[in-house]
C-alpha cells in the first residue's frame, strides 16, 4: 500500500505576515527540488491571503488551523470553510488539541467541522490523541476509538476518502517529549482498524496517518520512516524554515 506522506507545518499562533513571507523565501529553495511528499502549512487566518499569495506556483498546500461548522452567519471571531477558500486554502486541522483544550471543543463540534470541511472540498486534517493520565491507565486505544468514532459519525465511506488523521499524543505537544516509533505504530494501527470498522477495509487502508507530537529534525526519521506512518504533524520545528525543510526531506 502506498500512501503519500503529508508534511505539515501548524504554526499556531506565531509569524507576523513579514515573518511568514520571509519564512516561505527561504523555504521553497530548500525543497524546489522535493516531490516525494506533499507539504501544507497551517498559519493563523490573519495569514492566510498572504500566505498562499507567496507560495503561489509551489506544491505546497496552506489550510486553515481551525474552521467553524456553520457556513456564515453571527459567529463573532470565527473562520468559515467558504471563506478559507475564497483565499486559496484547501486544507483544514480539525480537533487539535488545543482546540479541545483551551477552545472546549468535543468530538460532537469536531465531527460537525469535518461534515462540513468534506462538503466544501477542504481536506481535513482530524487530530486526535489521548493525555498523559490516559496512557498511564492503560486508556490510550478506548480514547483513540472514541474520538474517531466521533469524528466520524454520520459519515460515509464513500465521502471519507479525502480524511487524513492525525495521531497526536497531548503528552507529546510542545512538551520535547515524543512517542516512541513503537507506540506512534501501535497507535496508528489501532486508528487504521477502527476506521477499517466505522468505514471499510479499502478506505481504511488508503487513509494518512500522520503522527505529531514534538517531531524535530533528529526524530523524524525514526517517525516517519515507519511504514505505518504517513507523515507529519509539526509545530515547533516548522517555525523554521531550515528545520521545516529538513523534517520534509527526512
Ligand atoms: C502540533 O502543534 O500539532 C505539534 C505537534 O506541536 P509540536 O511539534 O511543537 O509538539
Amino acid at each position: 500500500m502506498s500512501r503519500k506522506a503529508l508534511i505539515a507545518a501548524n504554526w499556531k499562533m506565531y509569524k507576523t505576515p513579514a515573518e511568514a513571507k520571509a519564512f516561505i523565501e527561504a523555504f521553497l529553495p530548500l525543497v524546489a527540488a522535493h516531490d516525494r511528499d506533499e507539504i501544507a502549512v497551517f498559519p493563523s487566518p490573519v495569514l492566510l491571503p498572504g500566505v498562499v499569495e507567496s507560495l503561489k506556483g509551489s506544491a505546497v498546500a496552506v489550510g486553515a488551523q481551525n474552521i467553524y461548522f456553520a457556513e456564515e452567519g453571527a459567529f463573532t471571531g470565527e473562520t468559515s470553510v467558504l471563506q478559507l477558500k475564497a483565499v486559496g486554502g484547501t486544507h483544514t486541522l480539525i480537533g487539535h488539541s488545543e482546540r479541545r483544550q483551551y477552545f472546549g471543543e468535543t468530538d460532537e463540534i469536531v465531527n460537525k467541522k469535518l461534515h462540513t470541511a468534506l462538503k466544501h472540498g477542504i481536506v481535513p486534517v482530524v487530530c486526535i490523541g489521548e493525555v498523559l493520565e490516559e496512557r498511564e491507565v492503560g486508556e490510550t486505544a478506548d480514547v483513540l476509538k472514541r474520538q474517531l468514532a466521533g469524528a466520524l459519525a454520520g459519515i460515509t465511506a464513500e465521502a471519507a476518502a479525502p480524511i487524513v488523521i492525525a495521531y497526536e499524543p497531548v503528552w507529546a505537544i510542545g512538551t520535547g517529549r515524543t512517542a516512541t516509533p513503537e507506540m506512534a505504530v501501535e497507535a496508528h494501527k489501532i486508528i487504521r482498524a477502527e476506521a477499517a470498522r466505522l468505514l471499510n477495509a479499502e478506505i481504511a487502508a488508503n487513509m494518512r496517518i500522520l503522527y505529531g507530537g514534538s517531531v524535530k529534525v533528529d526524530n523524524c526519521n525514526s517517525l516517519i520512516g515507519q511504514e505505518e506512518i504517513d507523515g507529519a504533524l509539526v509545530g515547533g520545528a516548522s517555525l523554521k524554515a531550515e528545520s521545516f525543510a529538513a523534517i520534509v526531506k527526512y
